[in-house]
């Protein structure tokens, strides 16, 4: 087994492009994070994904195989809910653009969401399939007038059983052109997403190692949060000059 992985005391996994295409498992990495997980690693999903609740894909992940359970799924929803809750405060005027992952943690952290003319303290945007025209209308007129502009994350593109789709990031890119302003991001390459997730294993960032499919998101996320990076070309094709610790085509090479 690679050296850092069998060292590890926790693995933080990405998900999409990573374990998983749509609702489908990559082949071969149900069986790769049940060994991990016999071999008493914590297992920790990681995921920019805010669509779905922590509950919803630990419900998915079960289905496919892989061992889950809502408090080992951290989303950037939630991430973006616990700074909201310092940036903000409690029982504030928040403006969303998302979808059930992203609302109903807002909701459940007590956050009022506004709709229409009543002036908002945030506005936060994530991946919302069904957005319209003037909802991006309404994210601008708040960001106007002063409101916090945090998105939820900032993929460009998404891996789907097909393909590709436009992710958050793209959504958000459409209001920071409008605004000329940039947002604050919740989910990765945030290093305060990962200490979340090393927190929550209960491990230092010396002990873990991050497994996912994009340099910009996650290894970069990794690298600001000092847990060694694995590199798996199966999801999200990148170039740039974001360094892995390593680079696999596949999981189960890392088992060798
Ligand atoms: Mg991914």
């Amino acid at each position: 087994m690679y050296e850092a992985l069998e060292r590890s005391k926790a693995v933080l996994f990405d998900l999409d492009g990573t374990l998983i295409r749509g609702e489908q498992a990559i082949p071969g990495a149900v069986h790769f994070v049940v060994q991990l997980a016999k071999m008493g690693k914590r297992i920790i999903y990681l995921t920019n994904n805010a669509t779905r609740t922590n509950h919803a894909v630990a419900e998915l992940l079960n289905r496919l195989g892989f061992p889950a359970q809502p408090e080992m799924v951290l989303t950037s929803s939630i991430a973006a809910v616990s700074l909201l809750l310092r940036k903000i405060g409690f029982g504030k005027k928040v403006y969303a653009i998302g979808e059930e992952g992203l609302i109903s943690p807002l909701l459940a952290a007590g956050f009022e969401l506004v709709n229409g003319e009543v002036p908002a303290d945030a506005v936060v945007v994530g991946l919302d399939r069904k957005a319209t025209y003037a909802d991006f209308e309404m994210a601008m007129k708040h960001i106007h007038r002063g409101a916090f502009f945090l998105a939820t994350n900032r993929d460009r593109i998404i891996p789907v059983e097909n393909g590709f789709a436009p992710g958050a990031g793209s959504l958000v890119a459409l209001i920071e052109y409008a605004t000329g302003l940039e947002p604050t991001i919740a989910g990765k390459p945030s290093a305060v997403f990962v200490k979340e997730a090393l927190t929550q294993a209960e491990v230092h960032c010396q002990e873990a190692v991050l497994i996912g499919d994009n340099l910009e998101t996650d290894i970069l996320a990794a690298k600001n949060a000092g847990v060694h990076s694995v590199l798996v070309e199966s999801g999200v094709p990148s170039e740039g000059n974001i360094f892995p610790d390593i680079k696999v085509n596949h999981l189960t090479e890392l088992l060798h």
